[in-house]
């Protein structure tokens, strides 16, 4: 089968949590692009999808709902995506408000600590670079410090404060890989894990596979050709499904990558949507990777 590279996205940020387009504005864009499908995985929700589902009705564009979440270990620092998520799901809601909630507490407590190191901010200064139903963090810290003058760019706000290392740094509170696999799949999606080479996490693919893990963001922007080619390989091995997406955050500071700019297959959503239609089935049956 032709492989039709780039036509595909599935991770994508809007406004409901940290990125800088609204969903429909990310819905336009795709169009313009004329990218086939999108997956809509803002952080700890799903609240951007009846907006942007809106936005696609009529057009041809396929938004697969979708959420990112935070998982940490001892051994990393995990961001597992849910494609295919059922929004409406109960107890995966309920989660995603807890943690919603912990995180607002925990961008307070940084505050204080920033506060105490002499570089004060009102909560107005950053609830201003999060916008709706944003879910606050540490890169809307950064922003305000940047337009504070109390560092020179966000990379520096990092580095020197609220980077893992740094003095004003408050760990979030976490969910285990095992947890968030669960949560995912008992809501009826696809657990993936995301950039596993940019996050430096691919030697623990094996355990997350024999937690439940289903798939691997194998094409994501900073994944040299070579990560590409060991994910595919560790892929096939694990039988894992396979995709990719450009973790696009809109425009302005500290945007990242262009939408679409990962070159995803298509077929690529193809195995993702048997594999979620398998999951809905009472029995699960075993999935296969692609051959690419
Ligand atoms: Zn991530
Ligand atoms: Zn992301």
């Amino acid at each position: 089968m032709q492989l039709r590279q780039g036509r595909v996205d599935l991770h994508i940020h809007t406004t409901a949590s940290d990125g800088s387009l609204t969903p429909a504005e990310v819905v336009r864009l795709a169009l313009e692009q004329g990218l086939a499908a999108i997956a809509l995985t803002d952080h700890d929700t799903v609240a951007g999808l009846p907006e942007a589902w809106a936005a696609a009705r009529g057009t041809g564009l396929e938004v697969v709902p979708g959420v990112e979440i935070s998982s940490d270990w001892p051994v990393g620092d995990f961001h597992i995506l849910g494609l295919y998520v059922d929004p409406w799901d109960g107890p995966l809601g309920d989660r995603l408000a807890s943690m919603r909630v912990a995180r607002l507490h925990r961008a307070r407590k940084m505050l204080d600590r920033l506060a105490a190191l002499g570089m004060p901010l009102e909560w107005e200064e950053i609830a201003r670079f999060c916008q709706r139903d944003c879910a606050i963090g540490r890169f809307h810290i950064a922003l305000a410090m940047v337009h504070r003058g109390y560092v020179s760019d966000i990379s520096e706000a990092f580095q020197r404060y609220i980077g893992r290392n740094g003095p004003a740094y408050v760990p979030r509170l976490r969910m285990t890989p095992a947890e968030v696999i669960g949560l995912i799949r008992r809501a009826g999606g696809v657990a993936v894990l995301a950039h596993p080479a940019a996050s430096g996490v691919v030697e623990q693919i094996p355990t997350l596979a024999s937690m439940g893990l289903q798939g691997i963001e194998v094409w994501y922007p900073d994944h040299s050709p070579e990560d590409v080619r060991a994910l595919l390989r560790l892929a096939r091995q694990y039988h894992l499904l396979v995709t990719g997406g450009s973790d696009f955050h809109g425009f302005g500071l500290g945007a990242g990558a262009p939408l679409g700019s990962a070159g995803v297959p298509l077929q690529a959503l193809r195995q993702l949507q048997r594999a979620a239609e398998l999951a809905g089935q009472p029995e699960e049956k075993s999935v296969f990777v692609m051959a690419v």
